[in-house]
This record gives C-alpha cells, sequence and structure tokens, in this order.
C-alpha cells in the first residue's frame, strides 16, 4: 500500500520505544513513510504498550498519518505520513507510561511546521526510564530555545509511577530552522540544587535522601530543597539534581522505588553525578541521545559526552535512515567523547 518505505528493525542496538518515537517524528519531518518489525524486542515485555500507542496515535493526529499495526502488543508497525498541522491536542496515556516520551514524539515535527501549538499530555510525568518533567523543563527545552524555538512547559499536576495522572502543557512557536548549537566545554561549576520530593509519603524520606546527597556530594545547605507535594493522584518519590555549571546545565535523577532505601536512591544519584563531574563534559548521557533529532534538523551541531550509550548510537541508526545529515562519534581520552552532527570540520 506504501511507496519508498524506510525499512527501520526495532530489534537493533537499544531495541527498545525510542526507535519507534524517534521513527516517527522522522517519518513526520521527512514526508517518508516506514515500517519497523520485532518492536522493542529487546524489552521483557516486547511490541507496543500504552504509552507507545499513545505515541502512535499522537504522531498520526498531529501529521495526518495512515498506520497499520497499531495495536497493544503488536510487533510490527507501518506509517504513511500525511500533513502536519500545528493546532491545540491533548494525548492521555491512560496508564502512568509516560507522557514526557509521548511529547518526545511529537515535539519536533511541531517546532518545524508553521503555526503555534499547544499540547495537553496526561499520564506519567516522572517515571523511571524516561525523562522527568523537571529535566525537560530545565535542560532540554532551554536548549531548544537557544537554538531558536520558542517553547514553554507547565506542570500543572506530577504523576509518579505507578498511579500517573500527572498533567502538563507545552506551547510551541515553530521555527523553520533551528539554530547550530555547540556544547564542548563545561566550565566551571557555579551551583547545585537538589530536591527530593514527596507526594503521599513520610518527610523523612526526602530528609534522609537530601542528608545523603548533602554527604556524598558535599553540597551547601542552602543548595538542598524538600517538596511536599499535595495534588498528585499517588504516592511518590523523586530526587533530583541539578548541576549548573558555566556553559551547560543537566539535571540527574534517582526514582524511589518501595522496598528500595531512600539512602540507596539518593546513593545511586550521586554516583551519576559525580561520574558526569569526574568526566569534566558538558553533555551527560540522557541528553546526548536526545538533542541528536534536533542538531540534524538544525543541520549542524556538536557535543562532548560521555561514552556513547546504546540509546544514543541507536537512535544515530535511526537518522541515518531517514536524512543525509553526517552524525560523526569521535573517542576523546578518559571514556568522552564528540560526536559532531553535520560535516566535520577538519582540525
Ligand atoms: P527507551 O528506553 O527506548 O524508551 O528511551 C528512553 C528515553 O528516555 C531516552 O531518550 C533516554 O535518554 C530518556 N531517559 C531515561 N532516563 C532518563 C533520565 N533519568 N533523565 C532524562 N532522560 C532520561
Amino acid at each position: 500500500m506504501f511507496q519508498d518505505v524506510v525499512e527501520i528493525d526495532g530489534a537493533m542496538g537499544e531495541g527498545g520505544g525510542q526507535i519507534i518515537r524517534s521513527s516517527l517524528a522522522l517519518s513526520l519531518i521527512t514526508g517518508k513513510a516506514f515500517t519497523v518489525t520485532s518492536i522493542r524486542a529487546r524489552r521483557k515485555k516486547p511490541g507496543l504498550l500504552r504509552q507507545h500507542l499513545t505515541a502512535v496515535k499522537a504522531a498520526a493526529e498531529v501529521g495526518g498519518g495512515k498506520v497499520e499495526g497499531a495495536e497493544l502488543g503488536s510487533l510490527s508497525l507501518t506509517f504513511q505520513p500525511g500533513t502536519l498541522r500545528s493546532g491545540s491536542y491533548r494525548f492521555e496515556v491512560g496508564t502512568a507510561g509516560s507522557a514526557t516520551l509521548v511529547l518526545q514524539t511529537i515535539l519536533h515535527p511541531l517546532v518545524v511546521t508553521s503555526g503555534r501549538s499547544e499540547i495537553h499530555l496526561e499520564g506519567g510525568t516522572h517515571n523511571p526510564f524516561a525523562p522527568p518533567f523537571d529535566f525537560l523543563d530545565r535542560v532540554f527545552l532551554p536548549l531548544l530555545r537557544e537554538m531558536g524555538v520558542n517553547v514553554q512547559a507547565e506542570l500543572e499536576r506530577p504523576g509518579f509511577y505507578p498511579a500517573g495522572g500527572g498533567r502538563f502543557k507545552v506551547v510551541i512557536d515553530p521555527s523553520r530552522q533551528l539554530s547550530e548549537v555547540d556544547l564542548l566545554e563545561r566550565g566551571e561549576v557555579h551551583r547545585f540544587i537538589a530536591v527530593a520530593r514527596v507526594s503521599n509519603l513520610p518527610r523523612r524520606i526526602a530528609e534522609r535522601e537530601l542528608a545523603t546527597l548533602e554527604n556524598k556530594l558535599d553540597l551547601n545547605r542552602d543548595w538542598l530543597e524538600l517538596e511536599e507535594v499535595h495534588n498528585a493522584a499517588g504516592p511518590g518519590n523523586v530526587v533530583l539534581v541539578e548541576i549548573d555549571s558555566e556553559h551547560a546545565t543537566e539535571l540527574f535523577t534517582g526514582f524511589g522505588q518501595r522496598g528500595k532505601r531512600a539512602e540507596q536512591v539518593a546513593g545511586e544519584l550521586a554516583s551519576e553525578v559525580l561520574h558526569y563531574l569526574g568526566s569534566g563534559v558538558p553533555v551527560g548521557p540522557y541528553l546526548a541521545d536526545q538533542l541528536l533529532i534536533p542538531m540534524a534538523l538544525a543541520g549542524r551541531g556538536s557535543f562532548r559526552t560521555t561514552t556513547p550509550t546504546s540509546h544514543c548510537l541507536t537512535n544515530i541508526a535511526v537518522i541515518r535512515a531517514f536524512l543525509d545529515t553526517p552524525v560523526d562519534v569521535r573517542d576523546e581520552p578518559n571514556g568522552t567523547s564528540r560526536i559532531t552532527v553535520g560535516t566535520v570540520e577538519q582540525e
């Protein structure tokens, strides 16, 4: 039924949901149809889950797309994009599935179309293995603004795993041409902001997390914040460390879980932060995979990061399937790397 179809192997590399989300985004932007097989083959429960299905439906709605295989558990999907339309949209994941990952699917297409969009999303806003709302708001969207996109997000209600039920709104004034950014140096670290947030759980959990961070990261007392949330649908706990440096802002998150001690949640987070600080690079591992699509749309951009994750390498493979823009990954000393989107200039 479709012509000139890009073929994507859903089992390649990371073999997760990002392959589907990036393919949907790039299909809407380039107008190329695609087929993906072996969807999420490397995950415990392969196939499309509710969250992925919401992303597929969202892509079809904003881009007038036609889809085959959009069912729960589906292992293959064919998507034919239509015409992108800005406007007001509402998408509900319906479980605690991540709503920020649904946004990841439709954000870039709406960034490069004409006209303002307002997207209302419902579902999880703070899920393990997904960007928490704070990461979007404090790290990712400010970088898109630096690239010339006027985009704002507002959290109306947090949704923690497993209850979900969070709500946020994103307003996008598009930009036909994104500008290049180069994130090669971090510069000096100016300050940290450590936030321990609890919803319907004892304050004591957050206090123990902050004490662990203060101790392991040697933080100033006035960089510590305890937040009690009163409007979430269920219990929840996250702990976040934002690192504000001269040329970069990064944010790492620990997700509280039943049966996992607060000290362990904060201790693992502190290790992630220390690894980032020790590497000296500006871009952490999550931001690295998420920066690739906007940089590819700008046609150029570069950054230094830690060892590329399999999410990062897989996203590069998906970009190469849809776009001609070159992406170069070079090892640098001490387990770091430099990623360049667009033609690499000779030094
Ligand atoms: P997938 O596992 O294929 O569904 O993709 C997960 C996406 O969520 C990737 O883009 C990750 O970079 C992103 N992600 C996972 N954990 C975090 C985190 N703690 N902070 C920011 N982004 C995250």
